[in-house]
């Protein structure tokens, strides 16, 4: 090969997917701790954790989200499997797959369940602050149980986990959508409603005002507000078990002190809701500020493929609450080692190794220097990148320290400078010195 060629097959420098996000350290460390917090908490209500396949059949998120969505119309990212000619889509949300598992392993066979799970979901949308096609939920879901303390419980928990993770200014906001049959009394007289307004319709709207006029309250367009604002209200619709559910959860959030405002006019993204609904909103992040969502689904079950059973669930858009905490200026803790191993020369390496390794059995955390593959490089150099790690103390294993079968420990913080001995064949005699938490 000429050196021409040779430039011309430098490979081309790849990019990742648009709206698609790397999340790298240091930010990543806010993930985790996110994610720490919310295991605790869950534990803490007996809620069990499921992980669940990212790609399911298309089939179960257009019957299961509705035909007339904005989800399955035009949001999914649905291919055809070259292999097998399967119909398959990245799950745009986690509840469908989650009850295509539950009746799959019939786990309502011995009673009802509490369950959460997190992880990526997938939505082509238009990707902007607080809204990515890659994005990730955090979702707990209660399955075989058809009382108003659950729908209580789960709002009780997202409070408790606003208030674990520091949030300020969110606000719930709660409905009722009833039961199908009053849904359809009400459909009749929305449509009607919608019809004499026929001219400030958009586009979306007219499409949906046969099909599913429940949809349009869900509009995002301003110039709809009106409308929308003026339009008969399902609420005036529901009948007496309806209402008695919805008093219910209204007087378990009262006792528990928990603040909301009734919106006429929520009605949340999928049609499998019903009886309560509710959304978790903040102010402080522009029009993205919706930050968990949830409500009863009592037939998705069935429609599923299960024998009928109610549930309940919300779900929480991780990147929202983080963007949230770091809005209000809460600080990054990041992860430092305890330790950084200096080693002036390669020779030393197999016993500093060593050392690391036992110190790390400990339960120290220990950050090895690693050189270019031509040596370890200067000690000057490989004190700065001990400085640099963040680490409280730096392990220099010197020729001197090791024929004298010990390694210096130099405090890089607090006490800066002080430097001892420890032998190397007594880890587990100082190793707890070292360890910050
Ligand atoms: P929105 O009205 O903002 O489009 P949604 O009603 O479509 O939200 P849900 O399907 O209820 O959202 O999902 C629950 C939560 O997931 C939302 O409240 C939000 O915090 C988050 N979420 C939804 N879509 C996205 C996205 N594309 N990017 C980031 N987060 C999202
Ligand atoms: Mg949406």
């Amino acid at each position: 090969m000429t050196d021409n060629t040779q430039k011309q097959a430098k490979a081309q420098k790849l990019v990742g997917v648009k709206g698609m996000n790397d999340i790298l350290p240091p930010e990543s460390a806010r993930w985790e701790w996110l994610e720490t917090q919310v295991r605790a908490l869950m534990a803490r209500y007996a809620y069990r954790n499921v992980r669940l396949p990212i790609v399911e059949p298309t089939a179960l998120f257009v019957r299961g989200l509705g035909e007339v969505t904005d989800i399955v119309e035009k949001e999914m990212y649905s291919f055809e499997d070259r292999l097998n000619g399967e119909q398959l889509t990245l799950r745009p949300e986690g509840t469908a797959g989650l009850v295509r598992a539950v009746v799959e392993h019939n786990l309502l066979y011995e009673g009802g369940k509490r369950l959460y799970y997190m992880g990526p979901m997938f939505r082509h949308e238009r990707p902007q602050r607080g809204r990515y096609r890659q994005f990730h939920q955090i979702g707990a879901e209660v399955l075989g149980f058809g009382g108003p303390e659950v729908d209580a419980e789960l709002i009780l928990l997202a409070q408790d986990l606003w208030r674990v993770l520091g949030l300020q200014d969110v606000r719930l906001e709660l409905n009722s959508l009833g039961q199908p049959e009053e849904r359809r009394a009400h459909r009749a007289a929305l449509i009607a409603h919608f019809e004499q307004h026929a001219d400030v319709l958009d586009e979306d709207a007219r499409r949906r005002l046969h099909s599913n006029p429940l949809r349009i309250l869900d509009t995002k367009n301003p110039a709809m507000a009106p409308v929308v604002e003026s339009a008969p209200k399902l609420l005036d619709f529901l009948g007496e078990a309806s209402l008695a559910h919805f008093a219910a959860v209204k007087a378990i959030l009262d006792a528990n002190g928990v603040t909301y405002r009734i919106n006429p006019r929520l009605v949340r993204g999928m049609d499998y809701y019903n009886l309560t609904v509710f959304e978790f909103i903040t102010e402080r992040l522009g029009s993205q500020g919706t930050i968990c969502g949830g409500g009863r689904y009592d037939y998705l079950v069935e429609q599923v493929g299960g024998k009928p059973a109610p549930a309940v669930g919300w779900a929480l858009g991780v990147e929202r609450v983080l963007e949230l905490i770091q809005e209000q200026g809460q600080a990054l803790a990041t992860p430092v080692p305890d330790v950084y191993a200096i080693v002036p020369d390669v020779a030393a390496l197999p016993v500093a190794m060593r050392t690391l390794q036992s110190l790390r059995v400990a339960g120290v955390s220990a950050q090895m220097h690693a050189g270019s593959g031509e040596g370890m490089g200067s000690m000057k150099s490989q004190f700065k990148k001990a400085d640099d790690s963040g680490a409280a103390h730096a392990l220099i294993f010197g020729a001197d320290e090791l024929t004298r079968c010990v390694v210096t420990v130099k405090a890089l913080r607090d006490g800066q400078g002080a430097q001892r001995a420890e032998r190397l064949d007594a880890v587990g005699q100082w190793a707890q010195t070292l360890q910050s938490s």
